[in-house]
């Protein structure tokens, strides 16, 4: 642990006038930051803030990956649930709000604050993951297995909708809200799924206040539908995400290039296309290139799109209702009255049933189900259909952490483990990171520069080569990087 290292940089309270005493004494006020998830890792975040008597969470993430993951999900918090007082969400996905519910069952009884969209989204993801925690135990009781050999049942749906109650006041973005006296918090538009945001938290009276921002996942510029990030004018320390710290994409006409080249040549060779797809924002997002695909006749008009993910439909419910969220050429579309999510030829398959009827297409279909990194969902049993088969493509439009299905088979496995069956790979792998959510290391260095008055970052979200690289690049700043249940006294 380190603590209290940092004295040295605070002002020395002898040397100054007396006039600035008062403010000596208010920067000197105590402040602790520890970091609880996505510490040298990109999933799980959750970090604390100490400061008089509050204690304020920023995210409680699912780590997501191997089965060793999935114990320390079940671990300690490294805190005590009961004395948490706020919970800021930055945004829905898992990785940030997915153990909000154990937070709860372990005894949470503050507000979570978070935007609109947030809000909905968030609901959504964790009754999903309650489900899906059942039916994962279920099986493993059905197939016979030893039910402790799974992955630990963190919570249940009672427990995601007993985190739904702590729901309290919605944030807009750019405008500080009071969540206690002296603690201001404003959420910036950070550009990465529906409604996510920075978060910058002011502590202190206003003039003798501390800012700590949070950046939340940082979206990247090129894409359709959002908005760019907008980062607050000046913040004393950023907590900033690290996750393509070492890489640039390519650029997105490239990728989208790639993504209609990888589907032709696919139906050319009479096989399917998969897409893992994480249900928020990738969903939308491939929807609506394939829609504007369509549009500009680069796609057959008939083309079979299946949607195969109750979560991913009823977030493309939520992401119509907010069409205020969008940038302005998708903001256009929906009021001209058009559905930027629609196609002529899209199925959405909620019905488990209808789900598994598709495995009967040999070709010509574009299959999009989650999970995302294919660690769990619909998606592995189409997986299990189209990776031994030299006809289909399985298409990655996402980040894939290590120990993931996902990841085994970008780094070119020769065969999975699926549902306890060795399953060779022989369709064609793509992937085109030029959809990804995140910011690569040149957008994450411009956003970082915007905001002033910084001596000192915590890089987190990042694996480890990515982290360095994009400390190397960070000038003129202190930078840290966590370990897990780290803590700074700042
Ligand atoms: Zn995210």
């Amino acid at each position: 642990m380190r603590r209290a290292a940092d004295r040295s940089l605070l002002p020395d309270k002898d040397a100054l006038a007396p006039d600035k005493d008062a403010s000596a004494k208010a920067t000197e006020e105590f402040v602790r930051l520890s970091f609880h998830g996505a510490a040298r890792g990109v999933t799980g975040s959750c970090h604390m803030v100490e400061w008089r008597d509050r204690r304020i969470l920023v995210d409680c993430g699912l780590l997501q990956g191997g089965r060793e993951l999935a114990e320390e999900n079940a671990a300690p918090f490294g805190f005590d649930a009961e004395k948490i007082d706020y919970l800021l969400l930055t945004h829905a996905h898992l990785d940030h709000c997915g153990r909000l519910p154990l937070l709860v069952k372990r005894g949470f009884r503050g507000e979570v604050i978070t935007t609109a969209a947030s809000r909905e989204l968030a609901r959504l993801v964790m009754l999903d993951a309650a489900h899906l925690q059942a039916e994962e135990a279920s099986r493993h009781e059905h197939q016979r297995r030893n039910p402790a050999a799974g992955a630990p049942r963190l919570y249940d749906v009672a427990d995601a909708v007993r985190g739904l109650d702590r729901f309290g006041r919605v944030a807009e973005y750019g405008r500080p809200l009071a969540v206690a006296p002296g603690l201001r918090a404003t959420f910036c538009d950070a550009g990465h799924i529906l409604g996510s945001a920075s978060i910058l938290l002011e502590l202190g009276e206003p003039g003798q206040s501390r800012s700590i921002l949070f950046s939340g996942d940082i979206g990247n510029d090129g894409r359709p539908l959002l908005r760019p990030p907008t980062p607050p004018d000046r913040a004393d320390i950023i907590v900033m995400e690290s996750t393509y710290g070492d890489r640039r994409h390519r650029p997105f006409s490239e990728s989208l290039d790639e993504l209609h080249r990888s589907i032709t040549d696919a139906f050319a060779r009479g096989g399917n296309v998969i897409i893992p797809t994480f249900a928020l924002e990738r969903a939308q997002e491939i929807l609506y290139v394939l829609n504007r695909g369509v549009a500009a006749k680069r796609l057959p008009a008939a083309v079979q799109v299946f949607l195969d993910s109750p979560l991913a439909i009823s977030a493309t419910e939520i992401f119509a209702q907010h069409a205020e969220c969008f940038d302005t050429p998708t903001r256009q579309l929906f009021s001209a009255g058009e559905d930027p999510f629609g196609l002529p030829g899209l199925h959405l398959v909620r019905d488990a049933m209808d789900s598994r009827a598709i495995n009967r297409i040999a070709g010509g279909a574009i299959i999009m189900a989650g999970s995302g990194m294919a660690t769990g969902g619909r998606v592995r049993h189409h997986l299990r259909h189209n990776l031994p088969r030299r006809q289909s493509a399985i298409v990655f439009v996402g980040f894939a952490a290590k120990g993931t299905l996902a990841r085994r088979i970008i780094d070119g496995a020769p065969s999975v483990r699926i549902f306890g069956e060795e399953i060779p790979v022989r369709a064609q792998i793509h992937t085109i990171n030029g959809f990804s959510a995140h910011a690569d290391q040149g957008e994450l260095l411009a956003w970082h520069a915007r905001v002033k008055g910084c001596t000192r970052t915590f890089l987190v979200h990042g694996e480890e080569p990515a982290m360095r690289q994009l400390a190397n690049r960070l000038v003129g700043q202190r930078v840290e990087m966590p370990k897990l249940h780290e803590s700074f006294d700042l």
